[in-house]
């Protein structure tokens, strides 16, 4: 195996492996790149070895890891964070850009033993998605977290963060994540989904939708069985209003919403709880592709921006794939059949693998994914967040980029005194907002948010921030190490 890999594969979610399987076995040289110490991705995240006690997700990932763990030409590169792609249109050192191609892909990595520039033919970025931040008054106060965050918990290490638990949003995994509480020992208080009952009520549309994905349903009706046991109630039209407590929270104001969403005065009640847990859907982790080049689309019912690509998953920059959740959010079976698809057009453009045999391979991948996308839109449509509910709950105080403490006054005071001010780019030059650590991940969607309802701009118009590297916060060796090497 060379030094170099054919492919860089980052990320070993459902996408990941399979690209990485399928890649290897018709003789590729694979590397894979993921931060977590163990593969497997969000909903397989496999617990630390020496753990004896898998959850249920962690068990259903087994046979694809196994089949990428078993597969020749695989490589990994475990508890390593891929920081930047350079070469391909713009980088560090080479803004301006050179002609983009395969050959000139640089990935710059961070891993135990310090900095390294990875130089492979071809790219398949499979980063997933995180949970869609929502601020709110108190929304910064320890105990308030994601529904993800608390499911990381429980999932990698076995703990739970708190006693009382209030879990709200919008998101079906809020059921999966209370019923795993539930199982692990904790006192879940409440679920809160901001919808009305009747969005659950399925059309013949959705009937069709549901056939050939029986085992996400199965997994939701587990979950419900597990709260009706534990009698944990499940209310709809309800929404957090904000969370309080003085150094850490202990109580949360819940109100009702209208079928629009709108908040109903009158309806206010105090919940006592130490963790708040909010899940009101994903975003797509699209930086590491937006810094590459490759174009994006707004598809708000999709988690907002993805990236846009053609039927082998090929990107608008040659060598550069993509699949899983930055393609939009849609679940663990379709990122599993993408990665497939990604892997197929990847090996047509190494010369692995023929046009008419590539197309052969994927026709029934295409079929399993005409279905999980189906049934995708039919869970996506109805539990996607209402507008109207999320930007109520913002007051000028309420601090929306908390890396850098701006406040939502503060961007509407911006947008008073520079009226020409429209994008996000330009919100964060002005106003620090998005320029911190996280790289404005938890507060773009809210900061774009703002600006649209602001100045009556589309989202498309106001665009979102820059995708600077580093990505995630590195220590400098790892830029050092791409100094050298250029
Ligand atoms: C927190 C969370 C919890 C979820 N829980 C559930 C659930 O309980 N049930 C369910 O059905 N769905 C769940 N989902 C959705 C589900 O995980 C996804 O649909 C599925 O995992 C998508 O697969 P993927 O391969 O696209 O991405 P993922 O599984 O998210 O895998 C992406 C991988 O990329 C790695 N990565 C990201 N950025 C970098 C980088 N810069 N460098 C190196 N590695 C990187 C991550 O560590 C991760 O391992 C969850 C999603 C999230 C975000």
């Amino acid at each position: 195996m060379n030094e170099q890999p054919d492919v860089v594969v980052v990320g070993a979610g459902p996408a990941g492996l399979a690209a990485a399987a399928t890649l290897g076995r018709h003789g590729a040289d694979v590397l894979v790149v993921d931060e977590q110490q163990r593969p497997g991705g969000q909903i397989y995240r496999q617990p630390p070895a020496g753990f004896t006690r898998p959850g249920r997700q962690a068990k259903a990932g087994r046979a694809l890891l196994a089949e990428a763990e078993s597969t020749p030409n695989v490589r990994w590169l475990p508890d390593s964070t891929a920081w930047g792609v350079f070469g391909t249109r713009a980088g560090l050192d080479d803004y301006a850009g050179p002609a983009p191609g395969p050959g000139r892909i640089r990935v710059g990595v961070h891993t135990p033993d310090g900095g390294r520039v990875l130089e492979p033919s071809a790219l398949v970025l499979t980063a997933g998605a995180y949970d869609l931040p929502v601020p709110f008054p108190g929304w910064t106060l320890p105990g308030v977290l994601t529904a993800g965050g608390v499911q990381t918990f429980v999932k990698a290490q076995g703990l739970l963060p708190g006693h009382r638990f209030v879990l709200a949003g919008g998101h079906p995994l809020l059921l999966v994540v209370a019923a795993q509480l539930v199982d692990a020992g904790a006192r879940v208080v409440e679920v809160a989904f901001s919808q009305h009952p009747r969005v659950l009520l399925p059309g013949p549309r959705d009937l069709l939708a549901a056939f050939g994905s029986a085992g996400k349903l199965a997994e939701g009706a587990a979950a419900l069985r597990t709260l009706r046991r534990a009698r944990v109630p499940i209310r709809f039209g309800t929404v957090i209003r904000s969370a309080h407590g003085d150094d850490a929270l202990d109580s949360v104001n819940m109100s009702r919403v209208d079928s629009g969403g709108v908040l109903m005065p009158g309806t206010e009640r105090i919940v006592g709880c130490d963790v708040l847990a909010l899940g009101y859907g994903f975003v797509p982790s699209t930086e590491l592709a937006r810094q590459a080049g490759c174009a994006v689309d707004w598809r708000p019912g999709e988690g907002g921006w993805v990236v846009a690509h053609d039927a082998w998953m090929r990107t608008s920059v040659p060598g550069v794939s993509v699949a899983g959740e930055l393609t939009g959010v849609a679940g663990a079976e379709q990122a599993e059949v993408e990665g497939r698809l990604a892997a197929y057009g990847t090996l047509q453009a190494l010369g692995l693998l023929d046009a008419d045999r590539a197309s052969a391979l994927a026709r029934p991948v295409r079929r399993v994914l005409a279905r999980r996308r189906r049934f995708a839109a039919a869970v996506l449509s109805r539990f996607a967040p209402a507008p109207a509910t999320l930007g109520a709950l913002v007051t000028d105080e309420t601090v929306l980029c908390r890396c850098e403490e701006v406040r939502a006054g503060d961007i509407r005071q911006a947008l008073a005194e520079h009226p020409h001010l429209g994008t996000a780019n330009a919100v964060k030059l002005v106003t620090r907002a998005g320029m911190g650590l996280c790289q404005g991940r938890s507060c773009a969607p809210a900061v774009c948010g703002l600006i649209a309802a602001q100045t009556g701009r589309t989202p498309e118009q106001v665009g979102t921030f820059t995708a600077q590297p580093p990505v995630k916060p590195v220590p400098l060796d790892a830029l050092a190490a791409a100094e050298r090497h250029a």
